[in-house]
This record gives structure tokens, C-alpha cells and sequence, in this order.
């Protein structure tokens, strides 16, 4: 791996941070606060909150089993993934490599910062190598994208040349695992203190049943963290969802069930695609979410619009011809779907 400086851009490395006045008091004792011209009344919410959420990020170090210096919370991890190319990336000069078909933010936000983004298509399996995405590279590509289970097409990824990919790249590799409790295969959390250019996403708003209080996870190395907190915005996290977020990891054992329950249906519902006429082709999903082929996409998808059913057409996604993306939703969310596929004539 090159230095985290050689990788940093250079204004981002000698960057003073703002200091918010809740960075410059951290004491307990004070019962009067006149520091950060809030107002008075309204409590609670006349104040700011924590700008680095140590009180959520304490807990989260517990499930997650990483140290809290470890951890980068944002509002969504679509905002890490942004952060990442405003950290690392010099626009028009560097450029980053990605898996194609994978989640469309990442081209979004390169093109939001001036970035080059070069696609490696991945096989009939969905699956990529690393020795294609390390082709794609060079000396000014910073970072590679990942995804597994990828968004849209479902599957894991392949662990061993995830690995792969990790030690031969001299730049930083982003492991996005917004989708990794719906998976048997363990999460890369663990392999963090192996590999320094790992950064690992996570969300609140799939299992955790929380996409509108929008909250994202980045795990790394606690320098590259550092990086990432030093150019948000000083309360990136507001208080209400901190305070959710640390509500729901009181009750994690809920997530179990929901996910649990959510998968059980997946295997229903991909059973029942299967046998349906209008059905080419499954993909197997490790996800909440599975991949079809369809006998015609956009017919099939404007047909169920007008029956107020919406999945996700990606008929003009590369390698997804005739696809829908289909989410798991309740056993009657999912049976009315099903009755009303049975139904469609061409
Ligand atoms: N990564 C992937 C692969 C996703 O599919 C999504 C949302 N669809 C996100 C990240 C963004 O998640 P968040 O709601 O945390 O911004």
C-alpha cells in the first residue's frame, strides 16, 4: 500500500479542521452553556449534538466489535462514499475503478468531483477479478469499488479475490456491505487489522429497518477515520437520529427476526418467480432483494405501475437486459406482486 499521505490529496492532508464549540468543551461539569449561540428554549433540540456521536459510536463498537476511533457515521453512507472522493481523489487528475453493474452513486459522485470512473464489467456469473479491476488501474487510481452483495444483481462476491484484490492494490479499496446481514458470509469488520487500505460500508437502512433517519457506517483504519471527520460537516448526524440509532441498538435481537423473516420470503417469492411464464431467468440473491429476467422488463414493469406495484426496472443496466430488480417486501406486499404476475398477458 502507498503512504496514507501519498494518497491523501495534499490540501486535505494540511487541512485545519473547523472547531465547532462543542469540539472545544468536552468537560461534564458546566450547567450553563453559552458557547455556541443556541437559544435558550426548546430543549432538547436547541442544542447541537455531539459533532463525532461518541455515545452511538461506543455502542456500535460493541456489535460490531471495532473500536469506536474506528468508525466514520454520516448521514447515510452515501455520504462516506462521497467523502472518499473529496478525501483521496484530485479532480480532473485521479481516477477510480469499479465493478459494472454495481451501485450507481459511486460513477454520481465521481462525476460530482470531476473524477475519472472506469468500469470493469463483470461475468455471466456477476462475479469479478481482481486481476481485471488491477488492469483497469494505475498510477492515479486511488480507489476500487466493490460491493457484495452487490446492488443490483444480488450476489456475494468472491471472497478470495476480494482478498485478492485488497494485497495487490496500492491504493485504497472501498468493500461496500450494505447488504452483508442478508449474507451467510461473514462481514470483512474482521479482517480490518489485516488490511490498512480496507474501507468497509455499512448502512442503517436495510436490515436495520432505518433508511429514513439516514444513517451510514464507514470501518477503517483509525488515520483514514480521522481523514473522513476532518472534512464533514461539523454536525453531520443530528441528534434525533442518533438517538434512534442508539434506540435500535437496544433491541438488536428485532433485526435478527426481520432479517431471518425477510430471507425465508426471499426463497418463497424466488420459488415463485420461477414458475411464473413471464419469467426467463433468476439470479441467485444473497440480498433483500433478487434479480430477474423478464419475458419484456418495461412492458412488465409499467403493467404492474398500473396495479401500483413498483419494482425496479434496470432493463438499461449493463449485463441487466430484461431485468427487474425485485425488493422483498411483507408476505402480503409479496402476494399481491405474485397475483398480479400471474395475471399480466403480454
Ligand atoms: N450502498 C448500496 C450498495 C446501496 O444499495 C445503497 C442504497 N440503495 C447505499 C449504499 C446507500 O445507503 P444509505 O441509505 O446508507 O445512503
Amino acid at each position: 500500500m502507498k503512504t496514507l499521505q501519498e494518497l491523501t490529496r495534499p490540501n486535505i492532508w494540511r487541512l485545519k479542521p473547523y472547531s465547532s464549540a462543542r469540539d472545544e468543551y468536552k468537560g461534564v461539569t458546566a450547567s450553563v452553556f453559552l458557547d455556541a449561540n443556541e437559544n435558550p428554549y426548546n430543549t432538547p433540540h436547541n442544542r447541537y449534538p455531539d459533532p463525532m456521536q461518541w455515545e452511538l459510536k461506543g455502542l456500535l463498537a460493541k456489535v460490531k466489535g471495532v473500536a469506536p476511533e474506528r468508525i466514520f457515521l454520516g448521514n447515510g453512507s452515501d455520504e462516506a462514499i462521497d467523502l472518499v472522493f473529496r478525501a483521496f481523489c484530485e479532480p480532473g487528475r485521479d481516477n477510480v475503478v469499479a465493478i459494472d453493474p454495481t451501485y450507481g452513486m459511486y460513477q454520481v459522485c465521481a462525476d460530482v468531483n470531476d473524477v475519472e470512473y472506469r468500469k470493469v464489467l463483470l461475468d455471466e456469473h456477476f462475479q469479478f477479478s481482481a486481476d481485471k479491476l488491477l488492469a483497469a488501474a494505475d498510477e492515479r487510481t486511488k480507489l476500487i469499488f466493490v460491493c457484495s452483495p452487490n446492488n443490483p444483481t444480488g450476489n456475494d462476491l468472491d471472497r478470495a479475490e476480494i482478498e485478492k484484490l485488497i494485497t495487490s492494490f496500492e491504493g485504497l479499496v472501498i468493500l461496500d456491505e450494505a447488504y452483508n446481514d442478508f449474507s451467510e458470509q461473514p462481514s470483512f469488520l474482521r479482517q480490518l487489522d489485516r488490511y490498512p487500505n480496507l474501507i468497509v460500508l455499512q448502512t442503517f437502512s436495510k436490515a436495520w429497518g432505518c433508511a429514513g433517519i439516514r444513517l451510514g457506517m464507514a470501518f477503517a483504519s483509525a488515520d483514514i477515520i480521522g481523514l473522513l471527520s476532518k472534512i464533514k460537516y461539523p454536525y453531520n448526524v443530528n441528534q434525533l437520529t442518533q438517538n434512534e440509532a442508539i434506540g435500535m441498538l437496544h433491541k438488536y435481537y428485532e433485526i435478527e427476526r426481520w432479517v431471518t423473516t425477510l430471507k425465508t420470503e426471499r426463497e418463497r417469492l424466488e420459488q415463485k418467480f420461477r414458475e411464473l411464464p413471464c419469467t426467463v431467468e433468476l439470479f441467485p440473491s444473497n440480498a433483500n432483494f433478487f434479480l430477474a429476467r423478464m419475458t419484456d422488463a418495461v412492458g412488465i414493469y409499467n403493467y404492474l405501475v398500473g396495479k401500483g406495484i413498483i419494482v425496479r426496472n434496470r432493463h438499461t443496466v449493463s449485463l441487466c437486459c430484461n431485468c427487474l430488480r425485485v425488493t422483498v417486501g411483507t408476505r402480503l406486499e409479496n402476494d399481491k406482486l405474485l397475483q398480479a404476475l400471474q395475471l399480466y398477458q403480454a
